[in-house]
């Protein structure tokens, strides 16, 4: 019988393995999708690839999993970070879950000049990031790092990483630019609702690794700007071609 229902857990998966449920766990497949014994999940941990599974018990507080076998293997994203300033909540957790969607590896929350967003609650936009694995196929999900300030993170920024600059201020398309570029590890920098600063600006235009990139002739909404410069990159460089 296929399974429907995807379950990202905490817990390692292999030939035989049970998985205790926590107690939201079982409420969502027990309570909410109505499963009982016998019923079969699709289990994945980001680590061991994706499993299908078998409710071995099944209680109103809790319950267990057993693994029958491997259904795919983990597929890991490209490397790949979305560093982003977090506009409003609503919008946030769209951009967080459009990233993990369409293969970010790791999810970076920054806090620049014009950043209006005091702060993130990395929790909720995790939970975001693993709904969307859920939801789109998965076997990984990217880790939603806390917020960094912008200086801090290009302070002890690892060089051989290179950055895909969304600058609105470019008038000249600077589309074609990922061609011949070098699959390396690779960032997206999308600003906030005010746009980076100059300060900014002149900052990422002065780094080696940072090519400025104009996502066309119209200023995009941060959360539009962030899904265009993943399509882009993914299509040129990613694991969509
Ligand atoms: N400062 C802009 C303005 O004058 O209205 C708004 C910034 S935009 C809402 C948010 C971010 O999306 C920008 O900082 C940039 O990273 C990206 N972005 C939006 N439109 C872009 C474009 N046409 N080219 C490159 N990046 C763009």
């Amino acid at each position: 019988m296929d399974a429907k229902i995807r379950l990202y857990v905490e817990h390692p998966l292999g030939d035989g393995q049970t998985v205790p449920l926590d107690r939201g766990q079982a409420n969502y497949l027990f309570n909410v999708m109505r499963l009982a014994a016998g019923a079969q999940v699709l289990l994945f941990n980001g680590q061991d690839g994706e499993w299908q599974a078998e409710v071995s018990q099944a209680g109103k507080r809790g319950g267990e999993l057993t693994c029958l076998e491997q259904t795919k293997p983990l597929q890991m994203p490209p490397d790949l970070w979305l560093c982003f300033a977090p506009i409003k909540k609503a919008r946030t957790d769209f951009i967080v879950e459009k990233a993990a969607e369409m293969g970010a590896a790791r999810i970076v929350p920054m806090q620049t000049d014009f950043t209006n967003a005091g702060r993130v609650q990395r929790d909720r936009l995790q939970a975001h990031a693993v709904e969307a694995a859920e939801q789109c196929g998965g076997t990984y999900v990217p880790e939603v790092a806390e917020m960094q300030r912008f200086d801090k993170l290009l302070g002890n920024w690892d060089l051989s990483r290179r950055i895909m600059f969304c600058d609105e201020a470019l008038t000249s398309s600077a589309s074609g630019f990922l061609k011949g570029q070098v699959s390396a590890p690779w960032a997206i920098f999308i600003g906030p609702e005010g746009g980076f600063s100059e300060r900014e600006r002149d900052k990422l235009r002065a780094m080696a690794c940072a090519t400025s990139v104009s996502l066309g002739p119209r200023i995009l909404r941060a959360d539009t700007a962030a899904v265009a410069a993943m399509t882009l990159w993914q299509q040129a460089l990613g694991d969509w071609s």
